[in-house]
């Protein structure tokens, strides 16, 4: 069931509503070029492989939607609007922007819902839990929650696009020099694209 394109993809983000942003690819501006959730089975292979659900709870879902493929299809839409939101909110902050006042309140109504459907328990400390959320929109929860407390607990100043593609990260480094989402992908494209630039520059 599960799409190559989903568990192949990297995991730079370094938060997990980023990661659900940079299911899209493509270049930093513009409009994405590639989507892995093509279908609902995308989106539950994408939270299994993020480590957002388990392998019992995926094989539900993936169970669900076969009984329901109307419903599963218009969670994925909404998963999708849901997407395209935290894109736009974390993209301004990444240029240094500020979200709308309406993003701001559809991520309220979004994390209202999620706690809403969740379970405090305690594993070494208490966290929230979507453990028992029987529903189609389980894989949207975590990322959600997750979206909502990085932007009320940062590190708001540290959420970065790469400068070759348009996968945003939290910067991790200790001097804050990170510029790309990978260096084995966009860091070495762009060391050889500067390369061959220099090399095809006139010498004089
Ligand atoms: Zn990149």
């Amino acid at each position: 069931m599960e799409t190559a394109g989903v568990t192949r993809m990297r995991l730079v983000g370094g938060n997990l509503a980023l990661d659900f942003v940079n299911t899209r690819s493509g270049p930093p501006a513009g409009p994405p070029d590639d989507d892995v959730l093509t279908g609902y089975p995308d989106l539950v292979a994408w939270a299994r492989y993020a480590g957002a659900l388990t392998e019992a709870e995926a094989a539900t879902l993936h169970r669900l939607a076969r009984d329901d493929p109307g419903r599963a299809q218009a969670t994925l839409a909404r998963s999708l609007r849901t997407r395209k939101q935290l894109d736009e909110l974390f993209r301004a902050l990444a240029t240094g922007g500020r979200p709308s006042a309406r993003a701001l309140a559809r991520l309220r109504d979004d994390e209202a819902e999620a706690i809403g459907h969740a379970q405090l328990e305690h594993e070494g400390g208490y966290a929230w839990s979507w453990r028992h959320d029987g529903s189609l929109a389980r894989p949207l929860r975590p990322v959600v929650h997750a979206a909502a407390g990085l932007l009320t607990t940062g590190p708001l100043d540290r959420i970065k696009g790469c400068g070759a593609c348009r996968f945003l990260f939290v910067d991790e480094s200790k001097n804050r020099s990170r510029r790309w989402c990978s260096m084995e992908d966009c860091g070495t494209t762009e060391k050889i694209r500067r390369y061959v630039a220099r090399r095809a520059r006139p010498t004089r």
